[in-house]
């Protein structure tokens, strides 16, 4: 019996078409990627029972939940999935107690039961003061803990969550990622997190699928798939920097592999913290004199190489931490920038985004 999510679907929305293959074994985490409107929602939405697929089949720890050419379709309640749908974390009318116990009740659990179990999940993610209240009631992360109590609640064979994060103020973020990241780690059966953050994608996970225009265009390791980019899309996720290192002080981040220190937004993680800070490249602003400007992070190297691509440049530069710069065309003119040139890179602060790990 194949254990995990095996998924090799076809379904049609308007003028739009899903076709997708995806295996994710049980215990592994899948992070699938994509842009806006690439029919990653339609997915969760296939899966979860909700979208019928018009071929092909979703086979679940060996049992068919769906196959169009037998005429196998399992209604969404009896799938043994636990799911967080993009922007609908909790219904909105049920306290959080009953929001968990719902799943359980629709196995066939009495009230008293789901209702105690439910208490256990809550308590299991620290919320267990919050289930009288309702999803209105409550802050951003605390509506995080008591989804993720409700998907996990089920003991299901899958785990999908669409977007956990996106709900989320920038100032709950850290501490709800540490929940997600543990959650993942505690669940055995298979995963897939969803997002159109790639730095999310990436602190996740190392198994990327990349799914464009209804199609998977990509998969496999990050760094693979950065190394060798197959669309547009990849391409330009290819030119962010990412770095790694330990949160020395608030504010202040210290590279791995001796690659020099980094000024970042004060508030994104504790000192001691081992996280993932991803600059985008037109974050990094360029110059050939030392830089007057009052960004904190200022590097000098040499100009490595520069990839044009329409009226844009990318510059890598062999500074430390290399950094990628993206400028226009016109900005490579103006400013004289070329290979070997000796130029300096900086980068304000807030323009880092961090991710504690
Ligand atoms: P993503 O989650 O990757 O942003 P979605 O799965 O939400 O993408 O949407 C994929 C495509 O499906 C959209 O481009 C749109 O054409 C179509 N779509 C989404 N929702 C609906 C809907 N309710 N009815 C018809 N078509 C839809
Ligand atoms: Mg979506």
């Amino acid at each position: 019996m194949r254990s995990g999510l095996h998924a090799d679907l076809r379904l049609r929305r308007d003028a739009f078409t899903l076709e997708v293959q995806l295996d994710v074994p049980d215990g592994v985490t899948v992070a699938l990627l994509g842009p806006n409107g690439s029919g990653k929602s339609t997915l969760v939405s296939a899966l979860a029972g909700l979208l019928p697929i018009e071929g092909g089949e979703v086979v679940v720890g060996g049992h068919v939940w769906e196959r169009p050419s037998e005429r196998v379709r399992l209604a969404p309640r009896a799938r043994s999935i636990g799911v967080m749908f993009q922007g609908l974390l909790l219904f909105p009318a049920l306290t959080a107690l009953d929001n968990v116990a719902f799943g359980l009740r629709a196995q066939g659990l009495g009230r008293a039961e789901a209702r105690r179990r439910a208490a256990d999940h809550l308590a299991r993610f620290h919320v267990q003061d919050v289930g009288a209240k309702r999803p209105s009631e409550l802050s951003g992360g605390q509506a995080q803990r008591v989804a993720l109590a409700r998907a996990l609640a089920v003991e299901p064979a899958l785990l999908l969550l669409d977007e956990p994060m996106s709900a989320l103020d920038v100032a709950n973020r850290t501490e709800a990622r540490r929940t997600l990241k543990h959650a993942l780690a505690d669940f055995e059966g298979a995963k897939v997190i969803i997002t159109h953050n790639p730095l999310e994608a990436m602190a996740l996970t190392d198994r990327l699928v990349i799914l464009e225009g209804g199609r998977v265009t990509q998969q496999g390791s990050s760094s693979d798939m950065l190394r060798r980019p197959r669309s547009s899309y990849v391409a330009s996720l290819a030119g962010i920097n990412l770095l790694e290192g330990e949160v020395e002080s608030h504010g202040r981040l210290r590279l791995s592999d001796g690659r020099g220190r980094l000024a970042i937004p004060s508030d994104a993680a504790k000192a001691g913290d081992l996280v993932l800070a991803s600059i985008s490249p037109q974050a990094v602003t360029l110059s050939m004199t030392p830089p007057t400007s009052s960004a904190r992070n200022v590097f000098a190297g040499n100009v490595d190489a520069i990839e044009i691509f329409g009226q844009r440049a990318r510059v890598s530069l062999e500074t430390e931490p290399r950094l990628t710069a993206e400028v226009t065309l016109d900005a490579i003119e103006a400013l004289g920038i070329r290979q070997g040139a000796s130029a300096w890179a900086s980068v304000k602060a807030t323009q880092i985004e961090v991710y504690a790990a």
